[in-house]
């Protein structure tokens, strides 16, 4: 039920994987028949990422996963067009990949202006047209946010970065192969992906660059052997890159018949929640909404205890990278969602190989906790009184 964390490798990526550790072990850089295949199947993987966002196979980087290209993208384009300026634009509901890149730029002279969004997550799409300045370089925004699946309107934004020819970066790891994503028509100018959030492998990804009006070109952030035209140096990780092209073509072959199922799972869940307890809070937009994600609040409950209690349900508080840490969501509190309730929030992720058994039994145990807690703290309130 964490499907937003990671989603285990699909099978059928596996097999098409599994030739490229042992008997097609060739360096892609290898200047005989052994690195030929290689970088064929590589080029191949290349064309298969590049179709499902439109994109031209010359397009798109191999990278080592969306951290890395989100660093690229914000780092990398920072410092290739600091002639034109210093500011750039996002909101702070974006993931750490993008919000820790950004705040290393501020310590080093560059200024963010954060969008604020609305209690459902939405930016206002005219604080955005304000926002943008002749020294504006990068408007970068998700696709869809890790932890409430709000998805930005990414072709209005993009019309309005595109009229006044600033780039637009889309950390695209919670979209991509989920619902339909056009480079071309959105005006998307850099979008990074991940293999692991799709049913590809953990450690690889990519970053869609555009070649033509106008040409994107970050400054690198690896050096070396000048692999992907110098843009990401190091040896590729072919298998993975294999995994990732066939992971990608199965997400947008199914997306479609993939999108009814879990909405129907998610609505079905939400709606069982909801008829069984009171003080469930939805957090987030639930129209322009990721269909595998549904994130809640329960009122009345610790979060700490709610927590414990389901430690045996893979669900999450926020973001996978934030559990560790007791802080209250950064996402939930730009909604301007109470502190306390935000403790006692659950992000549910459905994804491709949930079934409807495994959501009546998670349904039945997140009940029973919540009735449970509510129960004992009815019980403490009660012999406080007398
Ligand atoms: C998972 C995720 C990332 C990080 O991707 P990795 O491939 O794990 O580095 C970045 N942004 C968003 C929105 C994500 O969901």
């Amino acid at each position: 039920m964490d499907y937003q964390a990671t989603t285990p490798v699909d099978p059928r990526v596996l097999d098409a994987m599994l030739p490229w550790f042992t008997e097609r072990f060739g360096n892609a850089a290898s200047g005989h028949s052994f690195g030929w295949i290689a970088k064929e199947a590589v080029d191949v993987a290349r064309r298969e990422v590049a179709e499902v966002m439109g994109a031209g196979l010359r397009e798109i980087l191999f990278t080592s996963g969306a951290t890395e290209s989100n660093n690229l993208a914000i780092k990398g384009v920072a410092e290739a067009y600091i002639k034109k300026g210093r500011h750039i634009i996002s909101c702070a509901t974006e993931h750490k990949a993008v919000l820790e890149p950004l705040k290393y730029l501020i310590v080093h002279g560059w200024e963010v202006t954060w969008l604020k969004v609305d209690s459902l997550g939405m930016i206002d799409l005219k604080e955005l047209a304000g926002a943008l300045r002749d020294d504006t370089v990068l408007v970068t925004l998700a696709a869809a946010n890790n932890e409430i699946g709000v998805i930005h309107p990414l072709a209005e934004i993009g019309k309005l970065t595109r009229e006044k020819g600033v780039l637009f970066h889309v950390d695209g790891a919670q979209g991509y192969g989920k619902f339909p994503l056009d480079v071309g028509a959105m005006n998307i100018d850099l979008m990074s992906i991940s293999g692991h959030k799709i049913y590809g492998p953990k450690g690889v990804g990519a970053l869609y660059l555009r070649r033509r009006n106008p040409r994107v070109r970050p400054t690198p952030l690896f050096h070396g052997g000048d692999q992907e035209e110098g843009m990401r140096s190091g040896t590729h990780d072919v298998p993975s890159l294999v995994g990732l092209g066939k992971a990608a073509t199965l997400a947008n072959e199914e997306m479609e018949q993939e999108s009814a199922f879990l909405l129907s799972l998610r609505n079905k869940f939400y709606q069982g929640l909801c008829d069984a307890l009171p003080g469930v809070i939805l957090n987030g937009d639930l129209e322009n909404r990721l269909a595998g994600n549904l994130n809640v609040s329960f009122e009345d409950v610790d979060g700490d205890a709610l927590r414990m209690s389901l430690r045996n349900l893979a669900v999450s508080s926020g973001s996978a990278c934030t559990f560790a840490s007791t802080d209250p969501s950064h996402v939930l509190m730009a909604l301007g969602v109470d502190p306390q309730l935000a403790q006692s929030t659950l992000r549910f992720g459905f994804g491709r190989f949930t079934t409807e058994e495994d959501c009546e039994r998670a349904l039945k145990m997140v009940i029973e906790a919540v009735r449970k807690l509510r129960g004992a703290s009815q019980d403490h309130k009660g012999q406080s009184a007398t």
